[in-house]
């Protein structure tokens, strides 16, 4: 079986074919590093996740890389101009932009890894990839596409004669489209910056050859995405926004550049909605996986959400959809942890077949956990084979259904300052992480229960049993456990 995919650039279903075998190329474009990335953000990474585990699922190997701009992304860059996003940062919390970067690096890694996103093979940051930019910005020079002026230097986009084939943004609509402010420096006001140069403000700045600067943001991908994947890479992923112009530019520079075809499937996710409106940090109305999971959620609640949606979709965020996904979650761990890991069981081939031909048609994860139930509603089937195949099936779902079976009740002492120290038990036995929310709340509830302030903890309670918390009191302490 091979797998099918959606290319923007041809905007047909393609069947997949890499330059090299079985060996699949892939470059991801990763955060910009001057805040948490918001649930939107991460959509875009966990898609970029199933694809990669589809891929290994059918048999490939897969070299994938993913970036960390830590430079050069400015708050207008669709025309080269704002403030650099890592400096306005570093201005906002009077820190260095390194430490900046260092900090909300380190926090998207665990974002990750708590969505069990598959960490790249290679994440390269931006700052050490300087030289290699440079160097392509010569080799656009030699080529004639680049242009300097006054210490930046500029792509003449004019000189490209594929402009605008990924994103449709015909030339055309550029000029028409280009501001009346535009920058003097500038030819036309739609080309490019490849290279900026740095005012006396700016704090990451290198030698180059025309002048002490930084790299512009589109740069960056073609020369880290290039020096890492070779100049044709099998696979590029982006969320939508990326199309035009961060990777209509990357297509310019690479193949100006190289004179090769630079990406053969792009691949984009549709954005995460918030009341219809795209989720981004300008409009403030985004999540962060903290907010969720100090709202009680478990992060990979959000994983089966983001599965039960196909990546060609815009999907629209609710706490409700949230809630149903944890449950339906909540019910597959159960249904793991219920099954006796003592008896032999075995991957079912239909099963399996199925569920790798939904995600080879078009990277189709719904249909793949509608599989899933339909695989447990199955009565034909012994429990035991069931478990096996899910645990198969979880290679792709990255849902941590392995992990389940093995964790078992869990106790947890909680220490409240008071003459009746007692001990809180947790029962949970579902393999989630308990929250720092939750356990807040078990606090809060025992307080106004030594309190005698009735009425709180029983609306403390209410509130953990709609979390799904059974609470019990008995004499040596509490008891809770997890219900659902
Ligand atoms: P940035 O840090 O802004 O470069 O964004 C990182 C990635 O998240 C890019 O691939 C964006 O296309 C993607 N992205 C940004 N906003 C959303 C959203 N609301 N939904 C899905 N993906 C998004
Ligand atoms: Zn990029």
């Amino acid at each position: 079986m091979t797998l099918r995919i959606y290319n923007t650039l041809s905007k047909q279903i393609e069947e997949l074919k890499p330059i090299d075998g079985n060996e699949v190329t892939m470059y991801s474009c990763g955060p910009t590093v001057y805040d948490y990335v918001h649930i939107g953000n991460l959509r875009t990474f966990m898609m970029a996740d199933f694809l990669r585990r589809t891929l290994l699922f059918s048999g490939y190997n897969v070299k994938h890389i993913k970036n960390i701009t830590d430079v050069g992304h400015l708050t207008q860059d669709d025309i080269d101009a704002g403030e650099d996003k890592m400096l306005k940062a570093a201005k906002r919390e009077n820190k260095n932009p390194y430490d900046i970067a260092k900090f909300y690096e380190e926090a998207f890694h665990e974002d990750e890894a708590k969505l069990h996103i598959l960490p790249a093979n290679k994440f390269t940051r931006a700052t050490e990839y300087i030289s290699q930019m440079i160097e392509l910005i010569q080799r656009l020079f030699e080529k004639g596409y680049a242009y300097e002026s006054n210490g930046s230097v500029y792509y003449d986009i004019d000189k490209f004669e594929g402009y605008g084939k990924l994103s449709g943004n015909a030339l055309e609509n550029l000029k028409i489209g280009a501001r009346l402010e535009a920058n003097p420096d500038k030819k036309n006001p739609y080309d490019l910056a490849l290279w900026l140069k740095a005012g006396e403000e700016h704090l990451m700045k290198w030698e180059s050859p025309w002048g002490v600067g930084y790299p512009g943001w589109h740069i960056e991908c073609s020369a880290m995405s290039i020096s890492n994947l070779g100049e044709t890479l099998d696979i590029h992923t982006g969320g939508e926004d990326n199309i035009f112009p961060h990777h209509e530019n990357e297509i310019a520079q690479s193949e100006g550049a190289t004179g090769k075809k630079f990406v053969n499937y792009w691949v984009h996710a549709r954005f995460l909605l918030v009341n219809g409106e795209k989720m981004s940090k300008s409009k403030g109305n985004f999540y962060t996986l903290k907010d969720i999971e100090n709202k009680g959620f478990n992060p990979l609640a959000y994983r089966y959400l983001c599965l039960t949606a196909h990546f060609q979709t815009q999907m629209n965020f609710t706490e409700q959809s949230l809630q149903d996904s944890e449950n339906a979650l909540e019910k597959l761990f159960n249904f793991i942890s219920s099954i006796d890991d003592q008896e032999e069981g075995k991957v079912l081939d239909e099963y399996a077949k199925k569920f790798q031909a939904a995600l080879e048609d078009n990277l189709d994860t719904p249909r793949a956990i509608a599989l899933v139930w339909e695989l447990l509603k199955n009565k034909e089937i012994s429990d035991i084979d069931k478990k096996v195949t899910l645990l198969k099936f979880d290679e792709v779902l990255g849902l941590g259904l392995a992990n389940v079976s093995t964790i078992e009740t869990e106790t947890l002492t909680i220490n409240i300052a008071s003459p009746e120290n007692r001990t809180i038990t947790i029962r949970n036995s579902t393999g989630s992480i308990i929250s720092a929310y939750i356990l807040n709340l078990i606090q809060e509830r025992e307080i106004a229960r030594i309190a005698k302030d009735f009425l709180t903890s029983d609306r403390i309670r209410d509130e953990l049993k709609e979390k799904g918390y059974e609470t019990k009191d008995t004499p040596e302490g509490i008891e809770i456990t997890k219900i659902k």
